[in-house]
């Protein structure tokens, strides 16, 4: 009954939520720490646009093509309007992307360890994904790997930057010598999920759309702008490619009130220098708390950091006894964790540190 590459894949197995987790482990509260989540919270004028939000729209299919968001988009990246594509959520995005670009015989290139969606959504669609490894002392995507990985059957290739698990991030001068050499019938996937977290003036690769008309480069509202909840994320499409997409996308994958909670959220950069503020405070926090305990770490530029313990799963339950959730079985020797409030981010350093049995000094509060 079911499609060979559906019936190849494990079982779904749920995340549950926090406050059921709590409950299972007996405790008041869990924080989660494993999903990337904006420890800051949301924009204030978010709630104020959802209660101004005209209930009388709930029975009318909400607006196609997210005019309002779309425009205001457009205006501050400076790209053309009709080039946005938008989505629920980036997860729904790279569905979309591989149920148009993948079949059977296809491969899907991407680094390891990345985002797992990709290869999901990519085996999902019947095609082979082919991982090409980081640079283990840096934790670098390795872009010289992945062009050695390129066959005849490459269709897509995901380069997630800052990548999700490794925190690292490459310059745009990079990519575009990456996409010099990439052919132009592969699609070049660039997930820009934590573009924003990186301390630099021009981060992005948008501005490499206009010459190469393979890339395609991904944004969400989940992370910088607290929206997870949601589910709203588009993509920068080529020009010859949106009226496809646009063809294979749910014509009403976006409600109403989420398209209104984006814009509001887009539109409030005080916030969101609030949020980067505290992200980047955080991070280097952390770096220092590493290099203090000599705990390997990467050079994180996102809200979320990946370091080596001896054994992962005895952290992982510890910290859960204790209220906190990190990834612990994402990358073998690893945990990946994001950056909390900076009370919760004392607390876990405490944690840490009774765990791996390191006496605490005088300069640790
Ligand atoms: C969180 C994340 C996403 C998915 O974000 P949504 O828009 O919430 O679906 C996509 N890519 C990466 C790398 C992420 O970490």
């Amino acid at each position: 009954m079911l499609r060979n590459s559906i019936a190849g894949l494990p079982d779904y197995v749920s995340d549950s939520t926090p406050e059921r987790i709590a409950k299972a482990a007996g405790l008041a509260k869990m924080t989660r720490l494993s999903f990337n989540e904006n420890p800051v919270g949301t924009s204030p004028k978010v709630q104020a646009a959802l209660e101004n939000w005209a209930f009388s729209q709930a029975r009318n299919y909400p607006d196609p093509d997210a005019l309002p968001l779309r425009t205001a988009v457009a205006k501050r990246l400076d790209i053309p309007a009709e080039q946005l594509l938008f989505s629920s959520g980036l997860d729904e995005m790279i569905a979309l992307i591989c149920r148009t670009f993948l079949e059977v015989g296809d491969e899907s290139l991407q680094p390891w360890p990345t985002y797992p969606e990709y290869q999901l959504q990519a085996a999902i669609a019947g095609a082979t994904t082919i991982n090409a490894p980081v640079i283990a002392a840096t934790g670098l995507i390795d872009l010289d790997a992945l062009l050695a990985h390129i066959t005849t059957k490459t269709k897509v290739i995901w380069v997630c930057n800052p990548n999700n698990p490794t925190g690292t991030y490459l310059p745009p001068d990079q990519i575009a010598q990456f996409m010099k050499q990439v052919p132009p019938n592969i699609l070049v996937v660039v997930d820009e999920a934590y573009i924003d977290f990186v301390n630099q003036p021009e981060p992005s690769t948008l501005s490499l759309t206009h010459q190469f008309p393979n890339l395609l480069v991904m944004r969400t509202f989940s992370k910088l702008y607290g929206l997870a909840n949601f589910r709203v994320g588009f993509s920068i499409v080529p020009k010859a490619l949106i009226p496809k997409m646009q063809n294979v996308r749910l014509p009403y994958n976006i409600s109403g009130m989420s398209q209104a909670a984006a814009l509001a959220a887009w539109e409030d950069q005080t916030f969101t220098r609030k949020v980067k503020q505290q992200i980047f405070a955080a991070r280097k926090q952390w770096h220092q708390f590493f290099d203090q305990h000599q705990i390997r770490h990467y050079a994180t530029q996102t809200n979320f950091m990946l370091y080596q313990v001896n054994d992962p799963q005895a952290l992982g339950t510890f910290l859960k006894q204790h209220g906190y959730l990190v990834r612990d079985s994402m990358v073998p020797g690893w945990i990946r964790q994001s950056f909390g409030t900076p009370k919760q981010d004392a607390e876990v350093q405490q944690l840490l540190l009774t765990f791996l049995g390191i006496k605490q000094t005088s300069n640790i509060s």
